[in-house]
């Protein structure tokens, strides 16, 4: 139950939720895609003031980070994730029968997901922070959650 908070007219005002769903499959098996528009236009349609929207991959081998878009450090940025995990025939994991451990460790190294802050109705993001889907492990249908939250 949420109760509400009143605001100075004594109304009572409660948290609004929105929740978005959004697919992808790249082209490439590694590739990361700007998805700040995606982030706004989902800040827009959940109609709230203040509060935040959470981005999270819905995948153990893909990722969502905020940075610059930047073609040069999105370059060193796959080089330094194939520097710390490559990809090689030789995990643990591939016992299993798959082939993507790698995709898994860069996972972990970019995180799953994050928290964007939406003030004045807008999504409140530094002069150069755009938000990124990484895909580690594509060509296939892999999903994303929006989930916008305040008042
Ligand atoms: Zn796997």
């Amino acid at each position: 139950m949420n109760p509400g908070i009143p605001d100075e007219k004594g109304m009572k005002m409660g948290m609004k939720w929105h929740t978005e769903y959004h697919w992808f499959n790249t082209r490439r098996q590694r590739e990361f895609i700007n998805i700040t528009g995606l982030v706004s236009d989902a800040v827009r349609a959940a109609g709230i003031s203040e509060g935040m929207a959470l981005v999270s991959a819905m995948h153990i081998t893909s990722g969502v980070f905020v940075n610059d878009e930047e073609e040069g450090i999105k370059t060193d940025f796959m080089e330094w994730a194939e520097k710390l995990a490559p990809f090689r025939p030789d995990y643990q994991h591939h016992r299993t029968g798959e082939n993507n451990g790698d995709a898994h460790l860069k996972s972990i190294l970019f995180h799953h997901q994050v928290i964007v802050p939406v003030t004045d109705g807008r999504l409140d993001l530094g002069p150069w922070q755009q938000v990124f889907y990484a895909e580690f492990d594509g060509r296939r249908r892999k999903r994303l959650l929006i989930k916008v939250m305040g008042e």
